[in-house]
């Protein structure tokens, strides 16, 4: 899907033109486009059939002067070093803009996770874990899950993380199991999150939920919790994909029946309640709300020409392009970036390490306010920085995350 922008190349066009509003020197910029520590792992499997196979792991701490990495595991083939590095900065300022007192971390291993038995991912996991130990924990780098892993991959790896130490450690990973310390409230986060700042955009022009069809590519960790509240909000979801493509109702799909129906371990494509709809169609379906929740780069020069949509919001990583945004700005299509549209899910991991580590519970109440509250604070802010200084709402929220990370970084000094 992706075109031939990379997520690197992405993430630092992005990086350079927040750079340039902020007038920073050569020297920061490169310090800023520059991960910090990088670790590249081997992980050798005992396949079930006892055959070994190879993968590759990598960790990358992007930043870490606001406070400990924090960032997903991803399990995908596609995975490689430059990948998860763009990933690694993306966190960086998304920690930033939603002001969590985090630096920006991804870790990745170049898996096809449905080719393997749950036996054999708990081994990949384990080892990965082992090997990445050293730059790892609560005060140093904290995992969450991302494509291809989840919750109980994040109990593996606490595990593993545990009893080398010889005691338990939840805050290690967030999104764990709520049975191993894991949050109320962080499995939806993400979705969650993606709505409230779609409702936040909305509000700009004086419209709500309820006036608005939507579209939502990617049925995933951020997807199904997306379309679940944007129904819930009122929205009309007219068109629904995952990889294997998807279905469509102008009227409205019946939500309920295809969260159902996917609980059920049927596929999006084949719901019984829409016609089949591909994840191109989807992209340029006539919806006044575009939440594109799946992989990078899938809105390009080309697709984004055909966005319908008057708003996208951006519940995956990267899926936009430097062309991409270009012509939908040219267009006069608002775009809420990643770094903020997606952030729900590191608030809510942010409340689970808090939780974690002070051995103390929150309410599902408690949780849902206080991720509204920064949702709501996070988009203020960024608006506000947009109007006044003519900016994308994508320059405004980068602008003030890399200032964030910059002030931390000067205030701390350069060492020695
Ligand atoms: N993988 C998620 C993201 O890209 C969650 C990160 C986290 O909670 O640490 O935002």
């Amino acid at each position: 899907m992706s075109g031939v922008t990379s997520p690197l190349t992405t993430a630092q066009a992005q990086l350079a033109s927040a750079v340039e509003i902020l007038g920073y020197s050569p020297g920061l910029h490169e310090m800023l486009a520059t991960p910090r520590r990088e670790m590249n792992v081997a992980v050798p499997l005992r396949r079930d059939t006892g055959e070994i196979v190879m993968f590759h792991g990598y960790r990358v701490q992007h930043n870490i002067s606001r406070g400990p990495g924090k960032g997903g595991l991803r399990y995908a083939a596609s995975v490689d070093i430059d990948e998860v590095r763009a990933l690694a900065m993306w966190m960086t300022w998304k920690c930033a803009v939603v002001d969590v007192p985090y630096g920006g971390a991804k870790g990745g291993v170049t898996i096809e996770p449905s080719q393997y038995s749950s036996a054999e991912l708990e081994r990949v996991t384990r080892r990965y874990t082992s090997e990445i130990m050293p730059i790892i924990g609560p005060e140093r780098d904290i995992m969450a899950s991302d494509i291809g892993t989840d919750e109980q991959t994040m109990a593996w790896v606490m595990d593993t993380y545990s009893v080398n130490l010889g005691y338990t450690i939840p805050g290690v990973t967030t999104g764990k199991p709520f049975a191993v310390g894991g949050s109320l409230g962080r499995a939806t986060a993400t979705g969650r999150g993606v709505v409230h700042a779609a409702e936040a955009a909305l509000a700009e022009d004086g419209v709500t939920l309820p006036e608005v069809t939507a579209a939502v590519q990617g049925f995933g960790k951020v997807g199904s919790h997306a379309v679940r509240w944007l129904h819930e909000g009122g929205a009309r979801v007219v068109a629904v994909t995952d990889v294997d493509g998807g279905t469509r109702a102008d009227g409205g799909l019946d939500v309920p029946a295809l969260l159902a129906h996917r609980a059920q371990g049927g596929r999006v494509a084949d719901f019984p309640g829409g016609t089949p709809v591909s994840n191109a169609e989807l992209l340029a379906l006539d919806v006044d709300l575009l939440v594109p929740a799946a992989v990078e780069g899938v809105l390009d020069e080309t697709t984004a020409a055909g966005v319908k949509a008057r708003w996208v919001v951006e519940g995956a990583n990267g899926p936009t392009t430097p062309e991409g945004d270009r012509v939908l700005a040219d267009r006069g299509i608002v775009v809420v970036p990643d770094i903020l549209a997606n952030a729900g899910g590191v608030v809510v991991s942010y409340f689970e390490w808090v939780q974690a580590n002070q051995a103390y519970w929150w309410t599902a109440e408690e949780i849902a306010d206080r991720l509204a509250l920064r949702m709501r604070t996070a988009y203020d802010a960024v608006s506000r920085t947009a109007r006044e200084q003519s900016l994308s709402l994508r320059d405004a929220a980068l602008t003030i995350g890399v200032q964030r990370v910059a002030e931390a970084h000067q205030i701390r000094g350069l060492y020695p």
